[in-house]
């Protein structure tokens, strides 16, 4: 996979799938443009060049040309974001189009309107995807949180630049950073693994244990590894068809050499409200009635300790409900010794859904030494697979 710095796109027109699908308020303003920023260097890159950069991305899901979902909304943003111009084009393909691009000078920043205007660009048409590269005479693939699928303008319109074809900025710091865990990891490799559920964790599971050497269970997902081990859990969470799975998932970190630790305390409630009663139970003892919402006290000194003798560590999902203040205090102090472990040199990445929420509510994003943009892209990455944008790369 060729990257953008190993080329220089002088007098070039070239065509970028960036991930712009940026959340919208009622008024249609952007409220979080943290997707235009990363974005940044992989265009500053072209302009820089003396390129000019023909912006694509989807936003949202219209069913045909809903002008809810334009991309003209967001042309301020980027505007703001990039501090220059940007020219904005009505039609995503077609001779308007493909004039606006020709018009332009090098330095010049164009934006398509939404691809999903177009039917074809999901179901990875290839008259689309064709249509779409005559837009560059080269193409950038910068949006790694889309890389999961095969779509016209993230994987398919790729044929067409035998050579010409390359990876952004983003993209290559994604794919780096899930390298550095799963492939380059210095020992000791930690994965901390919470969040709700053990089937939606398994995939990922069974791709990192030969390759770790630690593996934390906590958040909702430890009970039913909890309860399949003969443990009483209450009311808490649990995939009860998913017992014998975690057994067998113990047996093969076991086989791996793997040291699991799972929590042995749990901050439980009565109810699940922030202003539920709580009780601090044995993980193995929760009474009936009574449900597991948090790491306990003991269990984070156990997790602290691992952490912290880790060179390098993966967190995918948090400790406790984290949404609800009472049940946050786990997931911060594994924040906590994330980013201590950090500071004193480890790798640290932490990647997919929840856990980013997390990283970002309580202010770690800049303690840790990754956080993933990409959430199915990540958690697909993890989990062994060949995203289809890279492999189009690739290829
Ligand atoms: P996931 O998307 O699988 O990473 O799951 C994230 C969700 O797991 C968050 O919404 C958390 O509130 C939830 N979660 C974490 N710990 C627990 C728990 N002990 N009981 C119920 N839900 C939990």
């Amino acid at each position: 996979m060729k990257s953008i710095y190993q080329t220089n796109f002088k007098n070039q027109k070239v065509l970028v799938r960036v991930d712009f699908n940026v959340p919208l308020s009622f008024d249609k303003k952007v409220t979080d443009n943290s997707r235009i920023v990363a974005a940044k260097k992989t265009i500053n890159k072209i302009i820089n060049d003396g390129g000019t950069a023909v912006l694509m991305s989807h936003l949202g899901r219209p069913k045909g040309n809903d002008p809810e979902l334009s991309l003209s909304h967001i042309v301020k943003s980027v505007e703001d974001v990039l501090g220059k111009p940007v020219v904005f084009s009505k039609q995503t393909i077609g001779e308007a189009t493909q004039q606006i691009i020709k018009n332009s000078k090098p330095g010049q920043i164009i934006l398509l309107e939404n691809l999903r205007y177009h039917k074809e660009e999901e179901e990875g048409d290839n008259d689309f995807a064709k249509k779409l590269s005559k837009l560059g005479d080269s193409y950038v693939n910068d949006a790694f949180g889309t890389a999961h699928r095969a779509h016209a303008s993230t994987c398919v319109v790729a044929k067409f630049f035998t050579k010409n074809k390359f990876a952004g900025d983003l993209l290559l710091k994604e794919v780096d950073s899930i390298k550095k865990v799963i492939e380059d990891g210095q020992k000791p490799v930690l994965a901390i693994l919470g969040g709700a559920k053990v089937s939606s964790k398994i995939t990922i599971i069974n791709n990192i244990i030969d390759k770790i050497d630690k593996l934390i269970i906590g958040g909702g997902m430890a009970f039913t590894f909890i309860k399949a081990q003969g443990g009483k859990i209450g009311g808490s969470i649990c995939e009860n068809d998913k017992l014998d799975l975690a057994l067998s998932i113990l047996e093969k970190a076991k086989q791996n050499k793997v040291e699991v630790c799972l929590p042995v305390d749990v901050l439980c409630a009565n109810d699940f409200s922030n202003d539920a009663e709580t009780q601090i139970c044995p993980i193995n003892q929760i009474p009936e009635n009574w449900e597991g919402m948090d790491a306990g006290p003991e269990s984070l000194e156990i997790f602290k300790k691992v952490i912290e003798s880790s060179n390098t560590i993966l967190w995918n999902g948090p400790v406790g409900v984290f949404e609800m203040e009472t049940f946050s205090k786990g997931t911060v102090a594994v924040g906590n010794f994330v980013s201590k472990s950090t500071s004193s040199g480890a790798f640290s990445l932490v990647g997919g859904g929840d856990s980013v929420a997390a990283v970002k509510q309580f202010n770690f994003s800049n303690k840790v030494s990754y956080v993933s943009t990409g959430g199915g892209a990540m958690l697909e990455s993890l989990e062994g697979k060949t995203l289809p944008g890279i492999k189009a790369l690739e290829q």
